[in-house]
């Protein structure tokens, strides 16, 4: 069985092709500056907080627990909002469904800024969709079509798919 991750989510947002490269495990990661700088990041950012806490097939950054439990995902940048506000609420959905009423905030050290986001109901039935539609893409023979994004300069798949 697919086992469905918020990378996959997040994914699935910005490039179906990255997600089949992804679920099939083809890592072009090496050398890739942007992917050093993120992991970096996320080494020197909120170094007193409980970092990498996992539950079930979810890896949270950190989590807060007050009145509420609040999970905390790190960005690099900006530029892919979308994708990251959806692997968050894929997490929100999850804890959801494990009867854990949680919220999500997405932060971005290097710009020092913070976003909330919070599981409505509609995004809950769009999660059942985006799932199904996932599991359809990596069950493809071969990834789908590139298609030339102002990012995929900086995808660590660029020269795979410009061949
Ligand atoms: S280079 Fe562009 S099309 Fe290719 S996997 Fe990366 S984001 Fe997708």
């Amino acid at each position: 069985m697919i086992e469905i991750t918020g990378v996959m989510i997040q994914y699935f947002k910005s490039c179906k092709r990255e997600l089949w490269f992804y679920a099939h495990r083809i890592n072009m990661n090496y050398d890739n500056e942007d992917i050093a700088l993120g992991k970096l990041i996320h080494e020197k950012s909120y170094s007193r907080e409980n970092k990498e806490i996992k539950f079930d097939n979810m890896a949270f950054d950190f989590v807060k627990k007050t009145n509420n439990l609040t999970i905390f995902e790190v960005k690099k940048s900006r530029k892919l909002v979308e994708p990251a506000k959806y692997q968050l609420y894929f997490y929100l959905w999850n804890m959801k469904n494990s009867g854990i009423d949680a919220k999500g905030v997405l932060v971005y050290p290097d710009e020092r800024k913070r976003e909330s986001v919070e599981l409505t109901d509609e995004i809950s039935r769009e999660m059942k969709i985006i799932i199904k539609e996932i599991k359809k893409i990596i069950s493809l023979k071969t990834p789908p079509k590139s298609i030339i994004k102002p990012y995929c300069k900086k995808c660590s798949y660029y020269e795979l798919c410009m061949v």
